[in-house]
């Protein structure tokens, strides 16, 4: 049994090391339903295990849904190209291959996680990928619910705008003609990439702005403020190695403690952090959204 702390900082790396059995080692890395910050994390955790090694060989399953891209057509690129770079893009992570203009990509959906494993490992259930490296690692790619993908694709840069990256003038201008209200908006992959149900709410509420609000109606300083609050939160999750707060349980058994840092998200009922207000929860697009009728306007 790990002490309290070194479980908790284990759970909040986003990296969860299983001890080595039988001389193989793993890097469990990510977790269930990952948002920007747990891919930001999963793909620098990948990048730093795994850049400038060279794809070997491939193994990839019989099941249909994991490959947006053919297992063979894979199967024939991939092999022996060396990866210059690991990183991400909205939600996905994205590896450069050195002399080529393809890239390899991974959508890890609901449940899609990626190892860095010894192959003396047993490869886990619900295998769907394995790339076989030089240095004698290998790169899993595991996902029961098959909601996640495998891609190769050209110069990829997704189909948003980047929420770490945007400009206030850019971020305006996203916002300047949508009948929407302000948090569907957020979650609009079209616009921003990556942005998820608990950092459209956090940020809101940073901002001080109501959900519902109509996009268009917004004043460019409140666009000014909820941008400065986006980034604010989606770093601030990056530093503690992103949370994910469904089944959020380590191997530990250490559950669910990124809630504490949570304002409104999950939190309907109870008071509101700043003004003591129960926070509301309705429905808003489909999606639970969580909010203080006192703070935000
Ligand atoms: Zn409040």
């Amino acid at each position: 049994m790990l002490p309290a702390r070194v479980a908790r900082r284990r759970a909040f790396s986003g990296l969860d090391h299983i001890p080595p059995q039988g001389g193989g080692q793993t890097a469990t890395i990510t977790r269930g339903m990952p948002e920007l910050p747990e891919v930001e994390t999963i793909a620098r955790g990948v990048d730093e295990r795994i850049r400038g090694d060279r794809i070997e060989a491939t193994w990839f399953s019989e099941k249909r849904e994991p490959f947006k891209s053919s297992p063979q057509l894979m199967a024939a690129e991939l092999p022996g190209r060396r990866i210059a770079r690991v990183y991400r893009v909205g939600k996905h992570i994205v590896f450069d291959l050195e002399k080529s203009s393809l890239q390899w990509i991974v959508h890890l959906g609901m449940t899609g996680r990626l190892l860095v494993a010894d192959p003396a490992t047993p490869v886990p259930p619900h295998t769907h990928g394995i790339l076989h490296l030089t240095s004698g690692k290998e790169l899993r790619f595991v996902d029961p619910r098959r909601f996640g993908r495998m891609a190769l694709h050209e110069r990829f840069t997704g189909t948003g705008k980047e929420p770490l990256l945007i400009t206030p003038d850019e971020f305006a201008a996203l916002f300047r003609h949508r009948r929407t209200p302000i948090k569907a908006a957020l979650l609009n992959q079209k616009l921003l990439h990556g942005v998820g149900n608990i950092y459209a709410d956090e940020a809101l509420f940073r901002a001080g702005i109501r959900p519902r609000r109509m996009a268009r109606y917004l004043k460019r300083v409140e666009l000014d403020r909820l941008l400065a609050a986006l980034k604010k939160v989606l770093l601030e999750a990056i530093s503690l190695g992103g949370s994910s707060v469904s089944d959020y349980v380590d191997a530990a058994g250490v559950a669910g403690f990124f809630q504490l840092e949570h304002r409104v998200y999950m939190r309907t009922g109870l008071p509101c952090l700043v003004c003591k207000t129960p926070i509301r929860r309705i429905l808003l697009g489909g999606r639970g959204t969580h909010y203080c009728p006192q703070c935000q306007r």
